[in-house]
Formats: C-alpha cells, sequence, structure tokens
C-alpha cells in the first residue's frame, strides 16, 4: 500500500550500479496516444507516468509499442534514460487490437534483434494488458528474466459483467496461462485482487497491490470562477463532468438517463470529455439518445482534451460523475478531488474506498439511473455545507502520488529479482539438485 505522505520526486539522473533497467511493453496501445479514445485512457497514463518517475530515478526504461503514424518517429526519448520504442505490427497501422495478436511472435522477434543491434540486456519485463502479456511471456522465457503483468483490466471480468462486447476465448486462455507463468502480477486495488483469486484462480501471495496515481503538479485546484472564465461557461451554471473513454462499460448510457430524472436543476449541464470526435458512431448514437430522452440542450460534447487542459474543466465543474458498470481502478476521481471537485461515483474501482460519504461524494450502491439521478441531486442542494473544503479534498487523495506509486513499485521489482536470483541460484545448485532427487525416492 502507498505511504500516507506525498515524497518529492528523486530526482537524480545520474547513472548508478543500482539502476534497473527495463523493459515495458504496451503494444496494443500507444502510452503517448491521443487520451480518451477507443483504446486509449488510464493504462496509457499510468505507463507514460510510471516510466517517467522510474527515469527520473535514473533507471532506464524502454516502452515498446506499436507503431501507429500519429506523428511519433520509431524511437522517442522522452528523457535521458526513458525511450517510447515503436514497432510495425503487420501492414496495417491501424487494425483493430485483436487482429495484433496472430502477429505478436513477430514483434517480439523485432524487439528482440533491436535489442542485439543495441547491445542491450534487461533486468525484468513488465507488460500491460493481456496482449502485452503474451510478448512479456515471449521475452521471459527468452532473456532468461522476470516478467510482471499489469492486467488493467480482465477478459472474464468484463464478460461477468455483461456490458458491451464479449471478450473472445483466446484472451481468457491467454491470460490464464500469464497468471500461471509470469513472476508477479500487479493489480491496483483490493477488490481486483480478490476478483483475480476467484476468476483465475490466482494465487494470492503472487499479487501484488499497487494503487494509480495522480499527477498532483498537473492536478491542482483553482477558484471555480476563474476555471469559469478561462473556459468560457456561465457562472451561474450548475456543472456536472464526465471525462473518459465512450466504452460501454463506462456507463454513458445511464448517465444520461440519470440527467433526465434532473428536471427541477435548472441551469444544469454535464460536460462530456472524451470519445473519438464528433462524428464518430459512438458520439452520433449518444447525441440521438440525448434528444430522445429530452436533454439534448443540457449536454455538451467537448470531444477529447489533452490532458495538460483538463485541469479547468474539474475545477469548472461542481461533480464529476463516473457511472461506470465496472472500473479496474478509475483515474479520473483522483484527479477530480486532486483539483478540489467532489465525485458522485458508481461501486467502482478507487472511488469506493477513497469517497468519504457525503465529505468527498457519494456512492452509490445501486446504479439505476434514478438513484444515480437522487444521490447527483442530493449532492448538487447544498454543495457548500455537504462537502469537505477544497484543500480537504485533495488532501484526501495525496498519497496518490506518481512517486508513491514508484517507491511500492520498485519494492516489488526489487523483491521479483531477489526472488528470481535465489531460484537460479536453486534450481543449478548440484547440493539441492541431489537432495530433491533423494527426497522424491
Ligand atoms: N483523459 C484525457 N483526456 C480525455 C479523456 C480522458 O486526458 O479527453 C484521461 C483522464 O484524465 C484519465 C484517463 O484518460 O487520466 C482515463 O483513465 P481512467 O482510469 O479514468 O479510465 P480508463 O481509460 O482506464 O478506463
Amino acid at each position: 500500500m502507498l505511504g500516507t505522505k506525498p515524497k518529492p520526486s528523486d530526482n537524480h539522473t545520474s547513472e548508478s550500479p543500482a539502476a534497473l533497467r527495463i523493459a515495458m511493453f504496451s503494444i496494443h496501445s500507444c502510452p503517448m496516444g491521443k487520451l480518451g479514445t477507443r483504446d486509449t485512457g488510464g493504462m496509457n497514463v499510468y505507463v507514460r507516468e510510471v516510466a517517467r518517475e522510474l527515469g527520473r530515478r535514473g533507471h532506464h526504461v524502454d516502452v515498446y509499442t506499436r507503431f501507429h503514424g500519429d506523428g511519433h518517429g520509431p524511437i522517442m526519448r522522452v528523457s535521458k534514460t526513458v525511450r517510447f520504442i515503436h514497432i510495425e505490427v503487420g501492414e496495417n497501422r491501424r487494425i483493430h487490437k485483436l487482429a495484433i495478436y496472430p502477429h505478436l511472435s513477430g514483434l517480439f522477434c523485432k524487439i528482440d534483434t533491436l535489442r542485439k543491434q543495441e547491445l542491450s540486456e534487461y533486468d525484468l519485463v513488465h507488460s500491460h494488458y493481456w496482449l502485452s502479456g503474451r510478448v512479456g511471456n515471449l521475452a521471459q522465457g527468452k532473456w532468461k528474466i522476470p516478467h510482471l503483468v499489469t492486467f488493467h483490466t480482465l477478459g472474464k471480468i468484463k464478460n461477468h459483467v455483461g456490458v458491451g462486447d464479449s471478450e473472445p476465448r483466446l484472451r481468457i486462455v491467454t491470460e490464464k496461462h500469464l497468471v500461471r507463468s509470469c513472476d508477479r502480477i500487479i493489480v491496483s486495488t483490493e477488490r481486483g485482487k480478490q476478483e483475480l483469486i476467484h476468476f483465475y484462480n490466482a494465487k494470492p501471495d503472487a499479487i501484488g497491490v499497487i494503487p494509480c496515481g495522480v499527477n498532483l503538479d498537473l492536478f491542482q485546484p483553482m477558484p471555480k470562477s476563474e476555471a469559469r472564465s478561462q473556459l468560457g461557461l456561465d457562472q451561474q451554471d450548475t456543472i456536472l463532468l464526465y471525462v473518459g473513454r465512450f466504452a460501454a462499460l463506462k456507463g454513458l448510457d445511464r448517465l444520461l438517463q440519470a440527467i433526465s430524472f434532473l428536471k427541477d436543476h435548472n441551469k444544469l449541464r454535464l460536460i462530456i470529455i472524451g470519445g473519438e470526435g464528433f462524428d464518430s458512431p459512438e458520439t452520433v448514437r449518444l447525441k440521438r439518445l440525448s434528444r430522445a430522452l429530452g436533454v439534448e440542450n443540457r449536454v455538451i460534447f467537448m470531444g477529447s482534451i489533452e490532458h495538460e487542459s483538463l485541469p479547468p474543466y474539474y475545477c469548472a465543474a461542481d461533480l464529476l460523475v463516473v457511472p461506470s458498470h465496472h472500473e479496474s481502478f478509475g483515474l479520473v476521481a483522483l484527479e477530480s478531488l486532486a483539483c478540489g471537485t467532489p465525485v458522485v461515483a458508481t461501486k467502482v474501482g478507487v472511488a469506493e474506498v477513497t469517497i468519504k460519504e457525503g465529505k468527498t461524494g457519494f456512492v452509490v450502491s445501486d446504479p439505476a439511473p434514478h438513484v444515480l439521478a437522487e444521490k447527483i441531486g442530493t449532492a448538487l442542494t447544498d454543495p457548500q455545507r455537504k462537502f469537505a473544503s477544497v484543500d480537504t479534498l485533495r488532501e484526501t487523495v495525496t498519497r496518490f502520488s506518481w512517486s508513491n506509486v514508484v517507491d511500492a513499485m520498485m519494492d516489488e521489482y526489487r523483491s521479483v529479482l531477489n526472488g528470481f536470483r535465489l531460484s537460479a541460484v536453486k534450481d543449478t545448485s548440484p547440493m539441492v539438485f541431489r537432495l530433491s532427487k533423494t527426497s522424491s525416492l
């Protein structure tokens, strides 16, 4: 678990013998990609923040992802010791993520060739999402180094929730194999750990729990009136905010339905940030739903917004709403609280453990749209009286600094490496070999 106080980043970047060489795989989605689009969200923020923070501490991190041609060259150096390396997957740069699967071993060969050309070696591999896990598994076998996996989402759990497209058997079989074969699984909540044990039969002691983080330098409070003037928003409006991808699991449909139950709230606006673009099928569908529900005049679709430009939106809002059916973590709740804006969320991810009922927001156990509407209504009645001060709201999330996250991650890396070295010694020791042979007789 993370400590309770934020630590200043360890800024030394000089080479030290303790510096690790880490290969990270985020194959299906580039960590530097446009956030809020179909496959680019919390995982991407996580990978880039963790990589940068490891780099600040002098560790060498190569993050491998697929080449996507959005202005990123093959190798992006983001600091002295951190690189994002784009590798071509098949012929088509826009193929659906599932279609990447057959190319994964070819992709690993390219990564390995590059590694050999550069004469580089890694101490460990950390993969993100099941597709990357498959590549990590190949690296684990060939490079003889430990493999850590963070799944971010899991196929069986998505199918269990039952919202959106069902996940293919291939994914679930691969995830099961990874659970057995990797050296450590990192999850971001206790609930995530329990889900892995329940749905994948994972061993409890093979799982480390490290919450995700929030960039506390970026997400800072500013006066609501100032944020609204900056964004050209009406000072008198009551503003609800949604930030995220437009995936079915995110529950945008029920948020729009909830708005239709809030007819008594004059000047209520819902600002929706995220999505593929104004003409994308999903945005068109959501606009049509808003019209059908009679709330189109209250809903503003902003499209996706650069991560660095988000703070004024959080600060301008009266409430962030997280209407998701499921979240592995849910970074947006932390970002909102870091800006001093309360959150109304369904009982998902970090929201269910971080939100202090009535003080920093509300958790809605029954996610039916009218119940969600009721909670939003309660939260809006008198926010000044009901919620804690901006500083207190922020204080509740300061322990989630990326620096604290990386402290915990380094503990995991070191302990996996120690265990790996010890087991390597044990496996090759003739004494142990003789003993185990004798004991099996
Ligand atoms: N995000 C962003 N711009 C957008 C939409 C989303 O920067 O237009 C970011 C948001 O700030 C958050 C991440 O994308 O850091 C979404 O993460 P979250 O964990 O909430 O959801 P996930 O994508 O993992 O389902």
